[in-house]
């Protein structure tokens, strides 16, 4: 019987961890695929938007070579915060079940445990807002990106005007890929990194790359996608789609253990901000799962605080319990 069940090893899943450990709490971890499996699969290049004093858990210094990391770097530092405190992790066991009955009964894939608490820190970087279009399905599609080497002297259609959009259409042409930019709103997206928004925009305004604006695709063939543009439908050669359209998180997960969705408001999960408990006793939310189809609300700058309010509250629960 764990005090804590954390589902998720990601920054936050892992700080909940060491908030535990060092709070006398036993924990147990329980990951679905390596240690930060989420930044483990970014693409491979990615700097970080936030510098790394901000990215850090529990005051440990995060050393890096620039103010802003790189995923190696941000995967060295979490691997280490595991190994150095040796936090009690259990890697590519995938939790299936939740049951409540006083205590928690979690189900994975290989075990069954118990836990008095269990927080949820699954993320949302599992699951990709499919466009739903035919040829969704063809293996030149994909909805991730990792590097741009795969795209040389190919004709790459890039969908979405989001940071990763950019980050990609970007690294893709200048490593010799004819890159095009499929967007759906009539500008390169507002939250775009602003020390990386005017290079897009200019690159797309002298030509280098091409954007359809206020443009949706409707089908993709092995050799052609059909574009739908103010100007009429449109179909241009194309050997690559990068569907780059945001995640979300796994709801179903959520409406097995039980957390009320709130359907009026982007599908937000039910907690209390103070405590980060959700509407079933003893069952925590931590990290970006908690805002819902919102997935830019949260980040680990912002979540990595949800660790310290978890485990108060659950001491703040013994304490009560033993008088
Ligand atoms: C490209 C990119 C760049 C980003 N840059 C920044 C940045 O600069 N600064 C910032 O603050 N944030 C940034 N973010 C946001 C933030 O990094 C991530 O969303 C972060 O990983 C969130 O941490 P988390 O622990 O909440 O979730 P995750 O890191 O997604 O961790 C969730 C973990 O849960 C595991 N899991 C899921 N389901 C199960 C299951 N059923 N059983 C067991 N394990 C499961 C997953 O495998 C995963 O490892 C960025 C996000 C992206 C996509």
């Amino acid at each position: 019987m764990y005090d804590i069940i954390i589902i998720g090893g990601g920054p936050i899943g892992i700080a909940c961890g060491l908030e535990a450990k060092k709070n006398n709490l036993s924990h147990l971890i329980i990951e679905k695929g390596c240690i930060t499996n989420s930044i483990f699969n970014y693409p491979l290049n990615m700097h970080f938007f936030s510098t790394s004093d901000k990215l850090e858990i529990d005051n440990i210094p995060f050393i890096c070579k620039e103010p802003k990391p790189q995923r190696n770097e941000a995967l060295e530092y979490y691997r280490r915060i595991v190994t150095s405190n040796k936090l009690n992790i259990k890697l590519y066991e995938e939790v299936t079940n939740i049951e409540n009955n006083n205590d928690f009964t979690v189900t994975t894939s290989k075990d069954k445990y118990t836990a008095k608490n269990v927080i949820i820190a699954t993320g949302f970087y599992d699951i990709p807002n499919l466009i739903k279009v035919p040829g969704e399905n063809l293996p030149k599609v994909s909805h991730y990106y990792t590097e741009p080497h795969l795209y040389v002297n190919q004709k790459v259609a890039v969908i979405g005007a989001s940071n990763s959009s950019v980050d990609a259409a970007l690294e893709c042409y200048r490593k010799g890929a004819d890159v095009t930019m499929i967007v759906r709103q009539d500008a390169i997206g507002e939250r775009v990194k602003y020390w990386v928004k005017p290079d897009i925009e200019n690159r797309i305004k002298e030509g280098s790359i091409k954007a359809l604006f206020n443009a949706n695709i409707t089908e993709i063939k092995e050799d052609t996608i059909q574009v739908h543009t103010p100007e009429g439908t449109i179909e241009i050669e194309n050997d690559f789609v990068l569907a780059l359209t945001g995640y979300m998180p796994n709801f179903k997960f959520l409406k097995m253990a039980k957390v009320s969705l709130n359907t009026e408001d982007a599908l937000k999960p039910s907690y209390n901000p103070e405590t980060m408990e959700t509407n079933i006793d003893n069952l925590y939310l931590a990290g970006v799962i908690c805002g819902g189809m919102e997935t830019h609300k949260w980040f680990i700058e912002n979540s990595i605080i949800h660790a310290e309010l978890i485990t108060k509250n659950i001491l703040f629960k013994q304490k009560t319990e033993a008088k």
